[in-house]
């Protein structure tokens, strides 16, 4: 028997689409990802880039205060030790990732924990397939996989991701070989002043190496960053090559200048990219409609409608403008109340 509806991806915008299509008993499933060493090192695991960033100040909900108690109440014991590690007030990413899930899950979601690699539109219902092999059949389909890190896409970079380079100053700034040593972040917007800040607990200074002279971060937290002694905004400046050796793994950046040919050397044992984003939608290439960045084309204005009738798209995967956690919720549940109303109109 074909399912109701299979989920693709497991941010807000999925977790929103799994909640409203379980209590609309559509008994969702959602194929959350795989856990592999491959989405490790691309940022794309179960749970998306909430569950790699610290504070969420801006999600409706949670103002402030101690929510720890909440949280044990909310989450099963299995994930009580995230409480544990998040010393500040409010909602903690990783906190608000699996308070959804655990609502989806509240409500009778299925959840496989593999990636989808390959899909069949042409005929219906819709047929999936994932990396550990099990096809699924569905009637209507929702994709929100999200987006992921870039990287400078040096050969030097690659050579030493896992050992010194990364982009998720959450998910590694706490290792040894960070501690107490300079570190480099890379880029100028948001992602790259809250991950420089972030550091800052960490190293013994990091230098926010951007290629222009003005930051494209917001107003308030590019004052974070200016006022913060321990970090060094190094302006016109882009990273031309990682240095290190198999010992040490990064040892250095060399910058190179964006204003004239000068180059110049920084000490540092790690490297931090947050430098944008690509949207996951590699195994949809040729299925559905795109836009020249690969993000997901939404056909029908303010629906969540695809190219393909009958799959849907939700969050970042269709987002390259707003990117936020509550604006992801919002399509997620918009997503779903579409794929209801759909499967409704064809009596499915
Ligand atoms: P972004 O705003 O697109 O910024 C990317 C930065 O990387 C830019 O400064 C860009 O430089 C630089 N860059 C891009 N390619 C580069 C290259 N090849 N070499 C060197 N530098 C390069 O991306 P983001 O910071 O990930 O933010 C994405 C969205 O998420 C934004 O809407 C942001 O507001 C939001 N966000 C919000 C928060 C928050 O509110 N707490 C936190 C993180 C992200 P140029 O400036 O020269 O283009």
């Amino acid at each position: 028997m074909p399912e109701h509806v299979v989920i693709v991806g497991s941010g807000p915008a999925g977790w929103t689409a799994a909640i409203y299509a379980a209590r609309a008993s559509l008994k969702p499933v959602v194929f959350e990802g795989a856990i592999t060493e491959e989405n490790r090192l691309q940022g794309t695991l179960p749970l998306g880039q909430l569950a790699m960033t610290t504070e969420v100040e801006n999600y409706p909900g949670f103002p402030a205060g101690d929510l720890s108690e909440f949280f044990r109440t909310a989450l099963p014991a299995e994930h009580h030790w995230m409480i544990d590690l998040h010393q500040k007030e409010g909602c903690s990413g990783p906190e608000l990732m699996h308070l959804m899930r655990q609502q989806a899950v509240n409500f009778g979601t299925q959840i496989v924990t593999d990636d989808i690699v390959d899909v069949d539109f042409d005929s219906h219902p819709f047929k999936l397939k994932s990396l550990g092999g099990q096809e699924v059949e569905a009637h209507s389909v929702i994709i929100a996989t999200g987006a992921r890190a870039n990287y400078l896409g040096l050969p030097s970079e690659e050579k030493y991701k896992n050992n010194g380079v990364s982009a998720c100053a959450v998910c590694d700034g706490a290792l040894p070989r960070f501690r107490d040593k300079p570190l480099v972040v890379v880029g100028g917007g948001d992602s790259a002043v809250e991950e420089a800040d972030f550091l800052t607990k960490f190293a013994s200074t990091v230098h926010l190496v951007h290629r222009r002279d003005e930051l494209r971060a917001s107003k308030i937290m590019s004052q974070r960053a200016i006022d913060n002694p321990k970090i060094t905004i190094e302006w016109n400046s882009q990273v031309d090559e990682v240095l290190g050796n198999d010992t040490d793994g990064v040892t250095g950046v060399r910058l190179k200048s964006s204003v004239d040919d000068s180059t110049r050397e920084l000490d540092a044992s790690g490297a931090f990219m947050a430098i944008g984003h690509t949207p996951n939608t590699t195994f949809l290439e040729g299925k559905l409609e795109m836009t020249a960045k690969k993000y997901l084309k939404w056909t029908v204005p303010f629906r969540t409608n695809t190219s393909v009738e009958g799959v849907f798209a939700a969050g970042d995967v269709a987002d390259d403008y707003y990117r936020q956690a509550i604006t992801a919720a919002g399509t997620g549940c918009m997503s779903a109340l579409d794929a209801e109303r759909w499967l409704g109109a064809k009596g499915l």
